[in-house]
C-alpha cells in the first residue's frame, strides 16, 4: 500500500488542477482515474474567466488545437437570441479546445511537480477518517491524509460519505461535432 498526503480522486480539468497546485506546493500527490486514458469528451468551451486561472497554472491555449471564439450566442427558451460579444468580456475571448490536449498538458505539468497519476484505478470504497483515508482501488489501495474529490457528477467521496444529491433544474444536453468551421470568426451557439 502506498501513503500519499493527498489523493486525487478523477483526472479531469479539477483534479489535473488541484494535483499540480497541490505537487508544485510539495505534497505527495496520487491521482486516480478510472478511464484507461484521456479521451474526447464534450465540453470544448472554455470560458473567457478560466484563462487568468489556467495561466497561473502555466496553460495558455495555443493553435492548432485552439480557436478564439469571438462571441457567446445563446438560444434559451422564448425570446430573441442573446450574443455576448468576447469585446465586451473583461476576460476577453473564450477558446473552443481539444480537451485531450488540455488535460494531457495539465497532466505532464503535474507529473514533472511529482505527481504520480494512476489510469484505469476506479476508487471502489472510502473508509477512514480525516488524516488517515484508506480507498480501495482497482490499481492497488491508497492512503492519504486527504481525499481532494474531483470526480465529477459521479462524485465518489461524498456519496461514500453519505451525502445525498439534488436535482436542481431540468437541464438536458445534446452535443454535435460539426466540421469545417472557419477559425477566422467563430461564434459558439448555445441552444
Ligand atoms: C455534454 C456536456 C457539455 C459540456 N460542455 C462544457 C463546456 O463547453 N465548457 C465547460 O467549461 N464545461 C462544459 N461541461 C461541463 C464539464 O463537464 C465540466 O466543465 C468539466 O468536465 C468538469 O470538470 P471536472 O474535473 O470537475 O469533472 P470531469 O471532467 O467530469 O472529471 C471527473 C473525472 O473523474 C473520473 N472518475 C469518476 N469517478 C471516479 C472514480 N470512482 N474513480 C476514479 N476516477 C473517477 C472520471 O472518469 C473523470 O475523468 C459540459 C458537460 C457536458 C455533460
Amino acid at each position: 500500500m502506498t501513503v500519499h498526503d493527498v489523493a486525487v480522486i478523477g483526472a479531469g480539468p479539477a483534479g489535473l488542477a488541484a494535483a499540480l497546485t497541490l505537487a508544485e506546493g510539495g505534497a505527495r500527490v496520487v491521482v486516480l482515474e478510472r478511464s484507461e486514458s484521456f479521451r474526447d469528451m464534450p465540453g470544448e468551451h472554455l470560458g473567457p474567466a478560466a484563462l487568468p486561472v489556467l495561466a497561473r497554472l502555466g496553460w495558455t491555449p495555443r493553435a492548432p488545437g485552439a480557436v478564439p471564439l469571438s462571441a457567446i450566442v445563446s438560444h434559451w427558451r422564448e425570446g430573441p437570441p442573446v450574443r455576448q460579444e468576447a469585446l465586451f468580456d473583461p476576460y476577453g475571448l473564450g477558446f473552443a479546445i481539444e480537451r485531450t490536449t488540455l488535460l494531457s498538458d495539465l497532466a505532464a505539468r503535474a507529473g514533472t511537480a511529482g505527481a504520480a497519476l494512476r489510469f484505469g484505478s476506479t476508487a471502489r470504497g472510502i473508509s477512514g477518517r480525516p488524516g488517515d483515508w484508506h480507498i480501495t482501488c482497482d490499481s492497488g489501495d491508497v492512503t492519504a491524509g486527504t481525499i481532494f474529490d474531483a470526480s465529477g457528477r459521479a462524485r465518489r467521496v461524498a456519496r461514500a460519505l453519505g451525502a445525498a444529491a439534488g436535482a436542481a433544474d431540468d437541464l438536458i444536453c445534446h452535443h454535435r461535432v460539426l466540421a469545417g468551421a472557419d477559425a477566422g470568426a467563430v461564434e459558439l451557439v448555445l441552444e
